[in-house]
């Protein structure tokens, strides 16, 4: 079966250069939309061709879905790649992306829009045998007394849950009985604000978990593999900050399990491109949260242990490509670490776009940067701070350290202020260069020592 001829990357930054890499070599053409602030950004230009979709705001371009749909239009792409955010796991984009003659590279819109509903997702796993947080059966009934009831069955604390959130938003922690009902109703209006829709569910509010995900690869013939899990705890403010794969200290057998589970639930939903299923672990155990229905930022971890390119298998998969391999042919390897490097101020956080005086990426054995940045290139203000990710490979953990230590000391970024210097802070963290640390880590890290 022939691949796309040329596919149409609706992103920017980073993504974008990935996925060009990915069609590249597989000989496929790209077509790249951008934004006005993004017009003169080198991989807009390496791209074969570009179209220029609107002003900087993203609603007006890079979510401008009249205009991408013309874009590819009027170039003749096959397909269309949303790389993450933007338009990625927005359900009514794919439909139209299919109903105007492309190929939406990822699931189908239903199965989007039902991981799109934490409790419909919810559902779906349990009923798939995934495990989940123990918490109400579905959305919360309106009935106070019931909304208590359901709080005492599963024990304090609780947390209450947006069906429609994302990005962090939409969650509240409940240390009392006394202070339920209140929250419930506060969580229900600032959800029906913020996504349309006013439902909630409740779960157990677990203390101090690790977050671990899995990578799924399913294509349209029933064939699902897992790619095994990466560890993304190293988090603030609900962002993740550095990933890594294996995760530490997990037995392969519990892996292998949880993995093998996650695969049988997308074979059963019928899901099809790269997925993951993402989970808090604690005590041993692994508890279901969400699935993301795109590919992901930290999707290197995993290429560098399994030697799988996971967008050219998105790309694969969509042009209706069998998977080739088995999962018994998935040998993992090694350990790899990413970082991403955000536009920041190291210590306070605040964003920091402008004009990238001087860029030297660091090189080496087993280091990989994806970034679109080089040396007068001008971080816009108007999108994510991201510039980039520095990916580091090693037989052990310890060696993938060691490494990832050495590319961030060689780095060189002067003009903005970038997240390097918290990074180098982290590689020196004895809790977590003894692996496992749980997604509270860094901002305790951040509150114990604001500033060294
Ligand atoms: P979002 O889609 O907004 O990212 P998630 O369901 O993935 O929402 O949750 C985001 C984060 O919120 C998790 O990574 C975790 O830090 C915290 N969280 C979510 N559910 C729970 C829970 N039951 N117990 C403890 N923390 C939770």
């Amino acid at each position: 079966m022939a691949l796309f001829e040329k596919v149409l990357i609706a992103n920017r930054g980073e993504i974008a250069l990935r996925i060009q890499w990915a069609c590249r070599e597989l000989g496929i053409k790209t077509v790249v939309v951008h934004s006005t602030a993004d017009t003169e950004a080198k991989y807009v230009r390496l791209a074969d061709e570009s179209v220029c979709i609107g002003p900087p705001a993203s609603k007006e371009s890079y979510l401008n879905v009249p205009a991408i749909i013309a874009a590819a239009e009027v170039t003749d792409a096959e397909a269309i790649h949303p790389g993450y955010g933007f338009l990625a796991e927005n359900a009514d984009f794919a439909e139209r992306v299919e109903q105007s003659g492309f190929r939406f590279i990822g699931p189908t819109p239903d199965v989007i829009r039902l991981m799109g509903d934490k409790v419909s997702a919810k559902k779906a796993m349990r009923a798939a045998g995934v495990p989940c947080v123990p918490g109400s059966e579905g959305a919360l009934p309106d009935d106070p007394k019931e909304i208590v009831r359901t709080a005492r069955a599963v024990g304090y604390p609780v947390i209450i849950k947006a069906a429609g959130g994302g990005g962090g938003r939409g969650m509240r922690v409940v240390h009392t009985e006394a202070a339920l009902v209140n929250a419930v109703n506060t969580t229900r209006a600032e959800a029906a604000a913020a996504f349309s829709n006013p439902e909630v569910y409740l779960e157990k509010f677990l203390e101090n978990p690790r977050h671990i995900e899995f990578q799924i690869l399913a294509d349209h013939y029933g064939n699902v593999v897992h790619l095994g899990e990466r560890d993304c705890s190293m988090q603030r403010r609900h962002q993740k900050v550095l990933e890594e794969a294996p995760a530490p200290g997990i037995a392969l057998r519990l892996r292998d399990k949880i993995g093998q589970r996650c695969a049988d639930a997308c074979k059963k939903m019928g899901y099809r491109g790269a997925g993951t299923i993402e989970f808090l672990y604690e005590n041993g155990e692994f508890y279901f949260i969400e699935m993301n229905t795109r590919i992901q930022v930290e999707h290197p971890v995993t290429e560098m242990i399994t030697g799988i390119d996971i967008v050219q298998q998105q790309i694969r998969i969509a042009s209706g490509e069998k998977l080739s391999f088995r999962q018994k042919d998935i040998a993992f390897r090694g350990h790899a670490m990413e970082c991403r490097i955000n536009a920041e101020d190291p210590f306070l956080f605040t964003p920091s776009p402008g004009r990238i005086l001087s860029w030297h990426a660091p090189g080496g054995p087993g280091i990989r940067v994806d970034s679109h940045a080089y040396a007068n290139y001008t971080v816009p203000p108007f999108y994510d701070s991201m510039i980039g990710k520095i990916i580091s490979f090693g037989d052990t953990r310890a060696q993938a350290m060691a490494r990832m230590e050495i590319a961030l000391s060689e780095m060189v970024v002067e003009g903005i202020l970038t997240t390097v210097p918290l990074h180098r802070r982290i590689m020196r963290d004895s809790h977590f260069q003894d692996g496992g640390t749980s997604i509270h880590y860094l901002e305790s890290m951040l509150e114990r020592e604001p500033k060294l």
